[in-house]
């Protein structure tokens, strides 16, 4: 069985493929590809997407939970050699030990996400420390959160978190009518460009910072931040024209690194 019409689709590995093949070859041309490329893609489905980068990408290595997929993949597949395919939950795989076999200069994530698990893929992606591009699909909402702008609802921690390792930009939006079934929500196609950057002294107590500053979304630095010394917080606000009333939303990215930096010694 090499197409899906038989397939039964299961809700829980959030299971909608792409099938537009304007879109996935639009994904694949906006993903830069460059010579001596190695793919991650989470999440392979039928492998619609898998065979648009593996014909521009030195190799892919493709996650996929869901074993009864693997005779379509395998059909779908069989005539490129610079594929593998590693059934098992991306979230719990050694991916460092996967890729030891294999040599190349840079690794790209390119997927149409499972959207249950979005913002943990992210993170571990960030844990591992080795992809220079994530060009991935999202829930609209979701991709909108993520460049979301200073002072508007969906600025949150995880936006600053984003915004300090990424340049983020939206390549498109991508109708729920792309994909089989077709979904509840529409998508967005969003990339994300690392920076390598050295300007917070200590990243572990930048993001703590930023944690406690949006804990209770209502309430002020003074209230959010009272375990700290709010003295030297203020002193850093001042050259920002804010003080200790300012809320998180409110606070940009450079300002949190600034009064994180402030905070030691
Ligand atoms: N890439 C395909 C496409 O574009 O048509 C499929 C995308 S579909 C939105 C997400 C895929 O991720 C499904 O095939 C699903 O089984 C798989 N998946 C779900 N959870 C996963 C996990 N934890 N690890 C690896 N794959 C997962």
């Amino acid at each position: 069985m090499s197409d899906i019409s038989n397939f039964e689709f299961k809700k829980k590995f959030g299971q909608n493929f792409l099938k537009d093949n304007n879109v996935l070859n639009n994904i694949v041309e906006k993903s830069d590809i460059e010579d001596d490329t190695l793919v991650i893609e989470i999440g392979v489905g039928a492998g619609y997407l898998t065979k648009y980068i593996a014909s521009k990408a030195k190799y892919v290595v493709g996650f996929e939970i869901d074993e009864s997929l693997k005779a379509i993949i395998y059909n779908n597949l069989k005539d490129f050699n610079n594929v593998e395919i590693v059934y098992e939950d991306f979230l719990k795989a050694n991916v460092t030990e996967i890729l030891k076999k294999y040599d190349y200069k840079h690794v790209y994530v390119i997927a149409n996400l499972p959207y249950y698990i979005t913002t943990p893929i992210i993170e571990k992606i960030i844990e591992l420390n080795i992809a220079e591009r994530l060009v991935i699909m999202v829930q609209k909402e979701v991709g909108d959160r993520f460049n979301a702008k200073m002072g508007t609802k969906d600025y949150n921690s995880l936006t600053l978190y984003l915004n300090y390792y990424f340049k983020i930009s939206k390549v498109m939006d991508v109708s729920r009518n792309s994909f089989i079934p077709k979904p509840n929500v529409d998508s967005a196609v969003i990339r994300f460009d690392r920076y390598y950057r050295n300007d917070a002294k200590s990243e572990n107590r930048l993001f703590t910072l930023i944690r406690d500053s949006f804990q209770f979304k209502r309430k002020n630095l003074r209230n959010n931040l009272k375990n700290y010394n709010l003295e030297r917080i203020e002193n850093t606000l001042k050259k920002y024209g804010k003080d200790l009333t300012v809320r998180a939303e409110n606070i940009s990215l450079e300002e949190f690194i600034d009064i994180s930096n402030n905070l030691e010694g």
